[in-house]
């Protein structure tokens, strides 16, 4: 049998993250997850995904807040499966406030979490890539890496900066074989998100139905939430070859926000 890829997925425990390590593992790359949360909950996750699958799925459960951890953590993956192939860094966390009250340790968070471990990741990532001649690298942007929302200014700095992030690498690795480009989803209905509109229903009087539309939804013209699935696609398809040309790009996934 063929050797099989290998992907890290940063924030596989959850939402977007977890949609992308099935669709890798589906697809048949052994995968290492990585996320916070219930550990017996984790492992029913990684544990199903193997037999669903027949792939090997690990789990690190490395806390990204702290640079050393997450090259131990990508070191970890690249010891476990012999190399890396496919590094997604996907963790990424939101906080909203009025700038002048913006507390400085979510902003401190953000930064590292958000820009700090995609940058110490693809710095642990990026040598063995380029020694192997082959590396996919995806970091999972937003549409608040092209556009601002008032209130959200460390996440939109931060996404930015991972699109700036993003086209550096694509130059570093371009003639090593090493691709990186970044996804830029709109609202995606994750547990995250769904947990916020009973809360919002109850504070502004309305149905699910206008809270989805005109409030979580205002921005974006097809009113309907992107997939997590969907935003799992795209990564699959930027590990096809069909994708070898596409490098240092921002790819928008939501239903033509930042067209408007
Ligand atoms: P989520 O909260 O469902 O998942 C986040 C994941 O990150 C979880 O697995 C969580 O355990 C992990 N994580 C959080 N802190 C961590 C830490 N310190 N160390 C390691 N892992 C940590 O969120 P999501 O909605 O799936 O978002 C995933 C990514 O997609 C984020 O980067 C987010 O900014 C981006 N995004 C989300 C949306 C959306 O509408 N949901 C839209 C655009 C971009």
């Amino acid at each position: 049998m063929a050797t099989r890829r290998t992907a890290l997925v940063t924030g596989s425990t959850s939402g977007i993250g977890l949609a992308i390590a099935r669709a890798f593992a589906q697809a048949g790359m052994n995968v290492m997850l990585n996320g916070l949360g219930d550990p017996g909950a984790i492992e029913k996750v990684r544990s199903e995904l193997a037999a669903e699958t027949g792939v090997d799925v690990r789990f690190d459960g490395s806390d990204l807040m702290r640079p050393e951890a997450v090259t131990a953590l990508v070191e970890n993956a690249e010891a476990a499966f012999g190399r890396l192939d496919v590094l997604v860094n996907n963790a990424g966390v939101q906080f909203v406030s009025p700038i002048e009250d913006f507390p400085v340790e979510k902003w401190n968070a953000i930064q590292q979490l958000n820009l700090g471990a995609p940058f110490f990741a693809i710095r642990a990532a990026m040598r063995g890539m380029k020694a192997r001649n082959y590396g996919r690298i995806i970091n999972i942007a937003s549409a608040h890496g092209l556009v601002a929302s008032p209130f959200k200014s460390a996440y939109v700095a931060a996404k930015h900066g991972l699109l700036g992030l993003t086209k550096t690498v694509a130059l570093e690795g371009a003639t090593a074989g090493v691709r990186c480009n970044a996804i830029c989803p709109g609202y995606v209905l994750t547990p995250l998100v769904e947990a916020q509109i009973p809360d919002t229903m109850a504070a502004r009087g309305l149905t699910r139905e206008q809270v989805i539309k005109d409030v979580l939804l205002a921005a974006q013209p097809t009113k309907e939430f992107v997939r997590a699935d969907d935003v799992a696609g795209f990564c699959l398809f930027l590990t096809s070859q069909a994708a070898d040309q596409i490098n240092g790009a921002a790819l928008s996934i939501d239903g033509g926000w930042t067209a408007a």
